[in-house]
């Protein structure tokens, strides 16, 4: 990470109308959520591959399956906000939108207003019969209905499954007004989140900053673990 780029990009973010965080599962593994995709993520040791797994097909045919492998896996509730979820919700309440394809919901706990969860939240629970929502209380219980005996799912959205069409054009308002976009956390390979940013504006100046470059073109990249730079960012 150069010096430079940092002084740049805080120039950016000052001088900018209004910005865009696009952000995923890097933002939260210094909360202590794995990066289900990398590595070392859930999916390790596991036989079958994510989109197997995280399907309406598991979900319905091997319910207790699905259960047992979110619950184990994917629900940290204790989890904290860090430096990242709170610098980016300091910045989106000033002047800013927040599209994250993160189901933690740890920016909301971090007191960020304008967040919009483009693949929903674990804690969104409801029953797939009687469509009544569950608390997370309960589900941690049983999968089953305690008053239907329906299959209890959480608000994400499965491999197979559409994006919420009304968050879908939420996003793709957000993206139009904005003239800085912040990449972060993200491999920015999942498909329809990528695609995102073909409705920025002509001149929108977009930074990435992963420790990683991003296959994305015109995209300035500062290649740094992002608590890092945001640290240094106000
Ligand atoms: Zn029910």
């Amino acid at each position: 990470m150069e010096q430079s780029d940092l002084t740049e990009l805080q120039q950016d973010i000052n001088n900018a109308k209004h910005i865009v965080f696009l952000t995923g599962a890097g933002v939260s593994t210094h909360s202590g959520i794995p990066d289900y995709r990398s590595k070392n993520g859930i999916y390790n040791g596991v036989q079958e591959s994510p989109e197997t797994i995280l399907s309406p097909d598991t979900l319905y045919n091997r319910p207790q399956f699905f259960y047992h492998f979110v619950m184990n896996n994917m629900y940290f509730p204790n989890a904290r906000p860090n430096l990242i979820h709170k610098k980016i919700a300091e910045i989106c309440n000033r002047k800013g939108d927040l599209i994250t394809q993160n189901i933690d919901r740890l920016d909301t706990k971090a007191g960020n207003q304008h967040v919009t969860e483009f693949h929903g939240n674990l804690y969104k629970i409801y029953c797939t019969k009687c469509h009544h929502p569950v608390s997370y209380k309960e589900y941690a219980t049983s999968y089953l209905h305690k008053n239907c005996g329906g299959i209890i799912r959480p608000g994400i959205v499965l491999y197979n499954e559409s994006i919420n069409p009304e968050t879908l054009n939420n996003s793709i308002e957000i993206m139009q007004k904005s003239d800085l976009i912040i990449i972060s956390g993200t491999s920015f390979v999942v498909y329809p989140f990528a695609q995102l940013l073909a409705y920025r504006q002509e001149n929108a100046k977009i930074y990435s900053i992963n420790k990683t470059e991003i296959p994305a073109p015109g995209v300035k990249q500062i290649i740094s673990d992002a608590l890092d730079v945001f640290k240094e960012l106000n």
